[in-house]
């Protein structure tokens, strides 16, 4: 670290000691629930917001007592108060006394906030007894307000009950408190953060202004400080940062289907989207982003008057419907046809309920991304393409953060590499902000940067807390500007700059595509977006996996014969049963339901549904091949039995196909087809026109069976394989007379996975 970069941190250090107070290293810790404890909130119950004290549980006088006596709290090396897991509970305590000032800086009158980040099921922060907080594994962190203006020798006695998570070790990771001034005015601590703010974009592209930042900070020793005028000497560098802007839109993430199922997401998504509305009464400037038409539509049936609501907001532009597809799914797993049809039902619904398609496909969270899927979305009307997954890539840093994606057929799409979530909750920390918006400018030039507050997973959304600070922050002349948007209008904006990255990134690995070309401002990517996790997915769950290529081929061949018979027979095409299957077939494509990373009871109501879906296919696909056969003539031949066997394929094929107890196979005209006596009936080769039919005519005189070889061998003029009859295994390959194994081949072995 340069001489400037040190005295900085000293210097900022020293600053934040005036309104910051580590307490991390404080705690008495009681493992176990206390038998007066309050009931534990209900799952998601008021998470992120401050609790009603006539609602909420509080702890007595006896608690106090109690935990008065409880041993220290120790940390690991991480800094982190750490405990078993499996729901196990574990209970922190500590009092504060407000003192008058912090290394001679006056606490009068300013905020207390007590910040917080666990790793808990389940949390609850009660201060003086009253339940202040609640928030889950998703909704980690919290800044609890503990006073809107504190007086000195004031008491603060904090009790947080933590539940660990049922697979994985409970942390309190972080805990200090910060004394804060209200919007407008300024404190230690904030200031400390608009200097680290300066120091960080200085530091990569202004080094040179850095001996000013650590020699102002220098100057300002132990002696009581004027803050305003402490940083005065240092607006005329802050300027340049106004140049930038980060353009917000509130988002919440909501798995469909994870580590709850379906009457917990819906009980989630009207939450989070009644508490985003009712924030955007509050703060008219909050815009947010939600996809997946399936939720809306659930919304749309069981709570319409909130369903009007989010339609007022789409049409007033403050919420943006997102995604194009049906749900957020997975996109390796399912067939071409099938991603076709996340588009055409997402899109149709889109259209239908908020007046106009998206143009922008989200999948933040889908476990890599094909190289057709430019095509596929192209096709759907889609512009941009969204995700940030590549960001969880194990080895490989991503090169571009917004590039040209094209397909194998040349097709381009806009693709922008969305910030990614490194704080576990993606909240409006200016540091952060900070840290990511460097990155993403070295990276590729500009300097509008998108920003997606919001607590998701679980959904939840933005909170109160990361508006506010994000309208003090707005305030700063020592912060970039600060503006809402939405989604397609900060694309726009990105793809109309037209600028070339200063730093142009190292190729593609394939192809040699990943230059920049002569004429056009933004990277290419000639490949598909593979990402370096979640490997065993594809192998795990096979039911899933199962069903999805089982349904969508039957709803292939229920469609093509059902639209046959209604050409030919005018039979009423089955739109609406077609269009349930295909719905309960998009939503267990779903990103932690076909990919096979869900809780048990996921799959259970998936396989049910899956299971309707096939058998819904297999009715109206029985229903139209009888419809059609009916009209096939048949000339009677005495003594023999008509078959219509049907090809939905769209190549004509060969086959061989069995007859349950008949004999010799004879064509549509009377010569026989080759045929063979098998056990149970016989076996004749058929050959079937693309998505047509053959009608054939089977003798019931059973056929001789010809004996089979004594060793099972298969054999042609290039090769004899050998099977044991044992094992299944190879016993041996000859090929043109040698012989090819060294020992047994093609032997199955079993792993159980742990
Ligand atoms: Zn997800």
């Amino acid at each position: 670290m340069s001489v400037d970069l040190e005295g900085i941190r000293v210097g900022l250090g020293a600053l934040r000691d005036r309104a910051q107070v580590d307490v991390q290293n404080h705690w008495r810790s009681y493992l176990g629930d206390l038998p007066s404890s309050p009931p534990p909130l209900l799952p998601g119950g008021e998470k992120g917001s401050r609790i009603q004290n006539s609602q909420s549980p509080s702890l007595g006088e006896g608690f106090r007592v109690r935990a008065k006596d409880w041993p220290w709290a120790e940390a690991n090396e991480k800094g982190y108060l750490v405990w078993e897991r499996g729901e196990k509970v574990r209970w922190f305590w500590q009092t504060f006394t407000v003192p008058p000032h912090l290394k001679g800086y006056p606490l009068q009158g300013l905020q207390l906030r007590l910040c917080l980040t666990w790793w808990a099921a389940d949390a609850q922060v009660f201060c003086n007894g009253e339940l202040l907080q609640a928030g889950d594994l998703f909704d980690s962190s919290a800044r609890v307000l503990l006073s809107a203006g504190v007086e000195p020798g004031e008491r603060f006695e904090v009790a947080i009950r933590l539940v660990s998570p049922g697979h994985d070790i409970g942390a309190l990771m972080r805990s200090h408190l910060r004394y804060e001034a209200p919007t407008g005015e300024l404190d230690p601590g904030f200031v400390a953060d608009e200097l680290a703010v300066l120091t960080q974009y200085c530091q990569r592209f202004q080094p040179e202004a850095l001996p000013k930042i650590a020699a102002v900070l220098a100057k300002m020793g132990d002696d009581p400080i004027d803050l305003a005028q402490l940083r005065t000497p240092l607006l005329p560098l802050a300027e340049n940062l106004k140049t930038r802007c980060f353009y917000l839109m509130g988002h919440a993430h909501l798995d469909l289907a994870w580590l709850w199922d379906l009457p917990e997401t819906y009980d989630v998504a009207e939450r989070t989207f009644r508490s985003v509305l009712n924030l955007q009464q509050e703060f008219p400037e909050l815009t947010f982003c939600h996809t997946s038409p399936a939720l809306y539509e659930w919304i749309e049936q069981h709570r319409p008057e909130l369903f009007v609501e989010i339609q007022a907001a789409v049409a007033a532009g403050t919420w943006e419907p997102l995604g194009g597809m049906w749900v957020e799914p997975d996109v390796i797993l399912p067939g071409g046809e099938a991603i076709a049809r996340q588009l055409l039902y997402g899109q149709r619904y889109t259209q239908a309920k908020f007046g106009k398609i998206t143009q922008v496909a989200w999948l933040t969270d889908s476990f890599g991304f094909p190289w057709q899927l430019p095509q596929l979305l192209a096709q759907a009307g889609i512009r941009y393409f969204v995700t940030q997954k590549l960001h969880w890539n194990d080895r490989t840093k991503f090169p571009h953060g917004f590039f040209r994606w094209q397909a194998p057929d040349g097709t381009e799409l806009l693709t922008l590499m969305s910030p990614p979530n490194v704080t576990g909750v993606m909240d409006t920390n200016p540091i952060t902000m900070t840290n990511y918006s460097v990155d993403w400018e070295a990276q590729t030039g500009f300097k509008d940067i998108f920003w997606l507050p919001g607590v998701g997973d679980h959904g939840g959304g933005p909170s109160r807390d990361m508006l506010a600070v994000q309208r003090r922050w707005q305030a700063s002349p020592f912060f970039p500007k600060i503006q809402f948007t939405t989604a397609i209008a900060y694309l726009d904006r990105l793809a109309n700059q037209g600028r070339v990255n200063p730093h142009p990134p190292a190729p593609s690995p394939k192809g040699g595509a990943g230059e920049l070309e002569i004429g056009q401002d933004l990277p290419l990517w000639a490949d598909e977006l593979y990402l370096e996790l979640h490997r065993g997915c594809y192998t795990v769950h096979a039911d899933q996996k199962w069903f999805n290529r089982r349904c969508e081929g039957m709803l292939y061949e229920a469609e093509l014969w059902s639209t046959i018979a209604t050409v030919l027979t005018a039979a009423p095409y089955p739109q609406k049963e077609l269009e349930q299957a295909w719905k309960q077939v998009l939503f267990n494509q779903f990103h932690d339901i076909l990919p096979g990373t869900s809780i048990p009871p996921v799959f259970e109501r998936a396989n049910r549904d899956w299971q309707a879906a096939l058998t819904m296919g297999e009715t109206l696909r029985d229903q139209a091949l009888i419809a059609i056969s009916a009209r096939i003539q048949c000339p009677p031949r005495p003594g023999l039995i008509p078959f219509v066997i049907f090809n939905p394929l769209n190549h004509h094929r060969i086959d061989a196909m069995e007859f349950a107890n008949m004999g010799q196979i004879y064509d549509s005209t009377g010569g026989a087809l080759p045929s063979q006596g098998i056990k149970g009936g016989s076996m004749a080769m058929v050959a079937l026109p693309s998505v047509g039919y053959t009608l054939i005519w089977a003798d019931p005189q059973p056929l001789p069976l010809l004996p089979l070889p004594p060793e099972p061998v298969l054999e042609n003029e290039d090769l004899r394989v050998e099977i044991d009859p044992q094992t299944g295994d190879l016993a041996q390959v000859w090929h043109q007379g040698r012989a090819v194994l060294r020992g047994p081949g093609n032997q199955l072995q079993v792993f159980q996975d742990q």
